[in-house]
This record gives structure tokens, sequence and C-alpha cells, in this order.
């Protein structure tokens, strides 16, 4: 299955990393391109903050800014929102009709549905994100109620506002919108958010709320109640999830688009990914096997002389060309080149791991494919 973007089609399953500000922490858009990164995720509310959407809309949109040619999906930042005014309720507060706000300099935000269509055109997004209610899995049955009513009118004010810019932009090519589903930890609410945003016929949808427990467990059992809700065939998107076994669980579920700070997040404090050992090439990798990952430590001292490179199966400027021992050294004196080759291995281990994802689906549905052709010849 394939996803097709303004800015070029991309095999699914995907992950995303997470340029939030507008830049992915430590590389730059030919360091993301070397990663093979078929697109990224930035962040409406952060770059409402700096360097302003009006800023990047002068400058040509985010691709122009950023020197980045591939997709872009671009978040509502009602997550963001949600989260400052849980902090501190002195921040906001919540409304029928959106998000009202103070930020850091005193200036009063009203976050409508529409305000934010109109910013992600305005950032030149290939993806936009409805504006949304968010709760998580310990939120309340009431609160999570609430939230399915608002985050459904919501998206459905966001839907005549994408119609109504589509058509004044004249846009042949219109950017995708998808539908965010909430309903925290109830199957039922779950069920009812998805099936009033699948009647506003949205281009995919997305698991909203952290889809952890208090004891930072996945929760499968509405991950997956929540895919089969999706529409099959359109992208099913695991919103901010990004641990590597995680990925693997959710794209047996059906999720087939990722986005998290994982891989750029642990690059900077030095946890790097790597593929087991066992495995000689990249084609032999198996990601259902136990243990198929671990993390290495840079600055442990097993590394300090050890030449070679991070991973044998990994084709990433680092490995290519540098040694454990020349990247240890790097981390512990804190030089810039350390973040900036962990970042580009980490990105690549991730994008390494939904290849062969990919990989094994495609061989999976060929079986499938052949089965019912060998029945066939069998009967003859
Ligand atoms: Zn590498």
């Amino acid at each position: 299955m394939e996803l097709r973007f303004n800015h070029g089609t991309v095999p699914l399953p995907a992950f995303f990393p997470d340029g939030t500000r507008a830049v992915v922490r430590c590389v730059d858009s030919l360091d993301l391109e070397a990663s093979r990164v078929p697109g990224i995720v930035i962040n409406t509310y952060h770059l409402m903050t700096h360097p302003g959407v009006s800023v990047v809309k002068a400058l040509g949109g985010a691709h122009s800014l950023m020197g980045w040619d591939r997709p872009i999906l671009t978040d509502s930042g009602g997550f963001q929102v949600f989260s400052l005014i849980k902090e501190n309720p002195k921040r906001g507060d919540v409304r029928v009709d959106g998000v009202r706000f103070k930020r850091e300099n005193g200036d009063t935000v009203n976050l409508t549905p529409e305000a934010c269509v109109r910013m992600q055109f305005a950032l030149g997004s290939d993806a936009m994100m409805c504006l949304d209610e968010c709760t998580d899995l310990e939120s309340s049955r009431d609160a999570c109620e609430r939230s399915v009513e608002r985050t459904v009118k919501w998206a459905k004010a966001c839907r005549v506002e994408y119609e109504r810019q589509v058509a004044q932009r004249k846009l042949a090519r219109p950017p995708l919108l998808l539908g965010i589903i909430q309903g925290g930890a109830f199957n039922d609410l779950r069920r009812q958010c998805a099936g009033a945003l699948r009647d506003m016929h949205f281009d995919g949808y997305g698991f909203g709320g952290w889809p952890l427990d208090g004891d930072g467990k996945l929760d499968t059992e509405i991950l997956r109640v929540t895919a089969d809700s999706m529409i099959d065939g359109l992208p099913k998107y695991a919103m901010g999830l990004g641990m590597p076994d995680a990925i693997v669980a959710c794209v047996d579920m059906g999720y087939n688009l990722f986005d998290c700070v994982v891989p750029t997040r642990e690059a900077r404090h030095n946890r790097l990914y790597i593929f087991n050992e066992q495995w000689e090439r990249a084609e032999d990798i198996d990601p259902r096997a136990d243990g198929f990952f671990r993390r290495l430590y840079p600055l442990d001292e097993e590394y300090w002389r050890d030449p070679r490179p991070l991973s044998k199966v990994c084709d990433c400027l680092c490995c290519q060309r540098y040694s454990r021992a020349y990247l240890s050294h790097l981390y512990r004196i804190g030089d810039p080149l350390a973040y900036r080759l962990g970042t580009m291995h980490n990105l690549r281990f991730y994008t390494q791991l939904m290849e062969r994802l990919r990989d094994l689906r495609g061989k999976a549905s060929a079986l499938e494919d052949e089965a019912p052709a060998k029945r066939g010849a069998g009967d003859e």
C-alpha cells in the first residue's frame, strides 16, 4: 500500500520523525534524505510560537523554509495546548468552539478548528490533522464522553473550513485531511467516535490520546479496537507511538503510519538502536523475533577501542565510515558531530525496520495470493 502526498508517494507502513520546530534536531534535510526518511511531522503550535506561522508562509511554506521536498505532515497543535493547560490550568480553558490559551508572552490565542486548519494550509502541509480534545487512558468516562463529543464537532468544523480553503485557493491537488479518534480507554466510545468521523470521509484516521496505561504499558486492546474501526486501505496513524517493538505490534494490528521523537531524542541521550547482531544482512532481519533489537550506549567503556561499526547491517553515514570507538570518543567529548551521526544512525535503524516490515508484508500477501491458485490447480 502507498500513500500519495503532494510531495511524493510513500510506501506504507512508514515512520515519520518529528521535526517539531521545522527541524529534526541535529540533522538537516540532506541528512534526512541520506537516512531514507520518507516524510516528517512538524507542529503547528510550536511554529505559531517560533518563528510564527506568518513568517513561515512569507518564506514560501515549511518545505521551502527547511529545504525539504518530501512530504510534511502537520500536527494540529491541540496536543501541546492541552498538555500546557493540564500542567497549569491558569494557562487556558477548553470551550465549545475551541481552546483559549495564554502564550508565554502573555497574548491570548483562540485555537479554533477553523484557525487550526488555516494555519496548516499556511504552513504548506501535505497532510493535516483535525483539532481534537486529548484525553488519556486514565481519563474518566465523563471526560472521555465530552472529549468525543467535542472532537466530532471540531472535526466537522475542520472539514467545512478545509473545503472552503480548497475552493478559495483553487487547489487541484489539495492536502490530505486526517481525523483523530478519541474515547480514552472505552471501546464503545472509540467505536462511536470512529463511526461519526467515518461519515465525514477523511483521508485517514489517527489514534488520539496516549495509548500507555499508568504503568507505561501499551494498551493493545484499545489500539486494536480503534484500528479495527478505521477504514481499511486508508492511513491508520498511531500518533506519537514509536518504540520499535510497539511499532511491530501496531503494524500487526493494521496501523501503517507512525511518528515519534524516540530515534532523535535517544540519539542525543547516548542511546543508539541496533538490530540483533546474529543477522549478517539487512534482508535477514526478523522484526518479529524476540530481542530483534537492542540499545547500544556509546559511552560504555567496552566501545572505547571497538574498531567495528555500530551495526554491520546498517548503511548510514556513521556505520559506513566510522568506528564505535570514534563515535564513543565524540560522545565522550560532547562534540555535536556525535549527535548528528547518532541521529542519522537511529533514523536509518527506523527506516530499515519499516523496510523490513514492508518486505515481510509483501511476502505474506504474495503467499496469500498464491494459496488459492494452488488450491485451484489441485482441483482440476
Ligand atoms: Zn548506522
